[in-house]
């Protein structure tokens, strides 16, 4: 019999019921017991569901409050120090993850980080020279527990000591692999711990094992698995989001009883694998696609797997590809989906069955004539062969646009002369980002129309007496370029997603960002087309209140594309090309309609650069030029700038560069001018703006902090290519903040007007 199982589980709820439970006892409205009642009872639900959907073992210990990684340093007694100031463990936790909690001093929060290329955030273990771990086994135990009640059969998950360590910062240059040693005694120990659990099988996520690895970091797979090998439990090494390459032969010679592979990212490394599977270890192949929501094609799946099941027998585990974690709970509700596109969705409850039916058919071949099987085929057939999908005219054009190289006409310094000879903007012109404070007024009046209370015509009348606001305000501010402020939008991504064809947007397609924090990415599912203008009429109603040049907003296809669950029936470059497109005629509208500044927001550039380093020159090629694919045609007088936030522009300034925007704005304030290092050893040469104060913070920054920056940054930029802007947009600060904050940023750069 072949087993099923996942590598783990959404853990926000179905109707995220974790999340509102979190906030309720952050704001001090529930006590922690039961914040804890309604957390086990998410979980409970999310076990019965995998049991009774047919998981053949339950994987345990995915579960968690805030954040796996952070449950993982408080198993590994390896919280940082400054969250000691309280016994509730719990509390402790949430120091870690937020700086506060009803217990405890409050103190600062650890840092977050991208979980690989995923849009889930992990929290970074902090590493010193001779930390110290010990184990805290106290809330695994009680979820092996509470799982062996539920069923014998379980598998705790936990992270490996390998990507444990690599996934934590050294904050004091200390070399992580030092720490191997002390840590590796404690997972020892806690695989001592949990095999007297009465547990045959732990889950050890290695996900690591699939980036680029210094040598130091691989060769020391062997000699950890070795140590771990000594507890005599059997081991589940897993792998996932993308594939081994060459460190696939070393993995299957660790003295581990089972690795789990994702072959849907890596198809490529079945057939190497089943000659290096040695005779009793286990194979698990996560082949129901834990990272997107498309209806799996289990009829291919089939083909290539039957043949290893009658070979591999019970040794074969069919899988998720990774976590269901990056994926919504359930596509019951999806029942209004444009274009009937709910028929093809498979969520985690969808995946779970899909996972379930293959395993049968692999066992027993009548299941290929079952209703199941024939329906599920039906489903994927259906989207493949669809007209809503597939639109010849969009395909052309994207096939064109990719086969050519996109330029502006006029090199950045000629373009930069004639801008400015129309926009006639001060030296260190100020602007903002975009957005402005989403006011609970906004939000209802959202939430209104939405629910059909108001009338279209009222909603419309609303937004426009916020843009009327919004633009008073920046003149009152004495800002130099202008916004409309984005009222009209939820989400910059979500909006063109509910304007565009192809694109559909779910009920309660919810999927956790980082602790109660979820988005709702829009799904990618046809050839994309814009029937009508998008963003022209705002900005148009905009520009007509000030004299001031009001800049278009739109974001761009990279970013559109990476925060959305995209396509897997072609290539993400085919995809960014259509995105491309209808930007593209959405910024000559804007121009046409007298706007002379269109920006179009790419921070997602940075954070879609593949794993591994080999693909970035290809990837990097395909996104900037599908960004300038977005202004092709524009006049030279046309000012297009583009926005990115997140520190580490290091490996892609080249590319930015490339990306040719005559304005670009960047987040420099939180990560210590780490941009100016960088624009010191590559200058740039076109506008910028580097964020001259942080808006994640609530605090009001001081003029002198600002100028300092803006002074640093002289010594980088020449002065007439200097910008002076926050970091990020305001959408979530307040008025009360923003304001005296905007009014200091213009303070600090007439101040250097009058010093140059
Ligand atoms: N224009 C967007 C805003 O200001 C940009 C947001 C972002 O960079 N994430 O909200
Ligand atoms: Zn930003």
């Amino acid at each position: 019999m072949t087993t099923f199982h996942t590598l783990g589980f959404p853990r926000v709820g179905p109707q995220r019921e974790l999340k509102w439970a979190l906030e309720s006892y952050w704001r001090g409205e529930i006590d922690q017991a039961t914040l804890i009642s309604r957390a086990h009872a998410v979980r409970h639900n999310n076990w019965q569901t995998q049991l009774e959907a047919g998981c053949d073992v339950l994987t345990v210990g995915d579960f968690c409050l805030y954040d796996h990684v952070l449950n993982a340093s408080f198993l590994l007694g390896h919280l940082p120090q400054r969250t000691n100031t309280t016994n509730n463990t719990i509390d402790q936790l949430f120091l870690a993850a937020r700086g506060r909690a009803p217990s405890g001093t409050p103190t600062k929060a650890c840092e977050m980080s991208k979980w690989f290329d995923t849009n889930y955030h992990y929290l970074v273990p902090e590493c010193h020279a001779n930390d110290t771990f010990n184990l805290n086994p106290e809330l695994l135990l009680e979820e092996i527990r509470a799982g062996l009640e539920q069923t014998k059969q379980v598998k705790p998950v936990i992270l490996g000591p390998l990507s444990y360590l690599y996934l934590a910062r050294s904050v004091d240059g200390c070399d992580r692999l030092e720490l191997l040693a002390p840590l590796l005694a404690v997972y020892e120990e806690l695989l001592a711990t949990i095999k007297a659990e009465g547990v045959e099988w732990v889950q050890i996520d290695e996900p690591i094992l699939v980036l680029d690895l210094p040598e130091a970091w691989l060769n020391a797979f062997e000699s950890t698995y070795q140590s771990l090998a000594t507890a005599h439990l059997n081991i589940l090494i897993a792998t996932y989001f993308g594939g081994l390459e060459n460190n696939l032969s070393r993995v299957f010679e660790l003295p581990v009883q089972g690795v789990h592979l994702d072959i849907v990212s890596a198809p490529e490394q079945l057939a190497p694998s089943l000659a290096l599977l040695k005779p009793t270890q286990v194979l698990s192949l996560g082949i129901i696609n834990g990272r997107n929501i498309w209806r799996s094609d289990l009829t291919a799946s089939y083909q290539l797997l039957a043949p290893l099941a009658s070979q591999l027998k019970e040794r074969l585990w069919i899988a998720t590809s990774c976590s269901l974690l990056h994926v919504p709970y359930s596509a019951k509700s999806e029942t209004n989906l444009a274009d009937g596109a709910d028929h093809w969705l498979a969520f985690a409850e969808e995946k779970l069955a899909e996972g379930r039916l293959l395993t049968n058919a692999l066992d027993d071949a009548k299941v290929l004539l079952g209703r199941d099987w024939l329906a599920q085929a039906e489903r994927v057939i259906s989207r493949q062969q669809s007209k809503r999908v597939h639109k010849a005219a969009v395909k052309a054009r994207a096939i064109e646009a990719a086969s050519r190289q996109w330029q502006r006409e006029l090199p950045y310094a000629q373009r930069l002369a004639r801008q400015q000879a129309q926009l006639n903007l001060p030296d260190f012109p100020t602007t903002t980002i975009g957005s402005f404070p989403q006011t609970d007024a906004i939000r209802s009046l959202r939430k209104r129309f939405k629910k059909g209370d108001i009338t279209l015509e009222d909603y419309e009348c609303g937004l426009k007496l916020e843009i009327e606001y919004c633009i008073k305000a920046q003149e009152n501010i004495g800002l130099d370029v202008l916004v409309h402020g984005e009222a009209e939008r939820n989400d910059m991504v979500e909006y063109f997603g509910e304007l565009l064809e192809g694109i559909a947007v779910s009920a309660n397609g919810w999927v956790q960002s980082y602790g109660s924090r979820c988005v709702k990415p829009p799904i990618i599912y046809g050839d994309i087309e814009r029937l009508q203008a998008m963003t022209v009429r705002w900005s148009q109603y905009a520009q007509s209140l000030s004299a001031k040049p009001v800049k278009g907003m739109l974001t761009g296809p990279i970013t559109l594309l990476k925060w959305a669950f995209v396509r897997d029936d072609q290539s993400w470059e085919s995809t960014a090309y259509q995105l491309a497109a209808v930007l593209q005629d959405e910024v000559l509208d804007l121009e046409c309609a007298g706007i002379s500044i269109i920006q179009i927001d790419e921070p997602a550039l940075r954070e879609a650069l593949p794993l591994r380093r080999d693909q970035h020159q290809t990837y990097l090629n395909w996104a900037v030029n599908s960004f300038r694919y977005t202004y092709a045609g524009v006049a030279a007088e046309t000012q297009i700038h583009t926005h990115m936030c997140y520190a580490d522009f290091d490996d892609i300034l080249t590319a930015i560069q490339a990306m040719d925007a005559d304005v670009i704005t960047l987040e420099t304030a939180r990560s210590a001018n780490k941009l100016l290092q960088t624009l010191k050893r590559e200058p740039y040469h076109n506008g910028i703006g580097p964020g001259v104060y942080d808006i994640h913070s609530p605090n009001v920054p001081d003029v002198s902090a600002m100028s300092e920056i803006l002074e640093d940054s002289l010594n980088v930029v020449p002065a007439y290519n200097l910008w002076v802007n926050p970091d990020c947009g305001l959408k979530t600060r307040r008025w009360e903040e923003v304001t005296p904050a905007l009014k200091s940023m213009v303070r600090a750069a007439q101040a250097l007007r009058e010093q140059i």
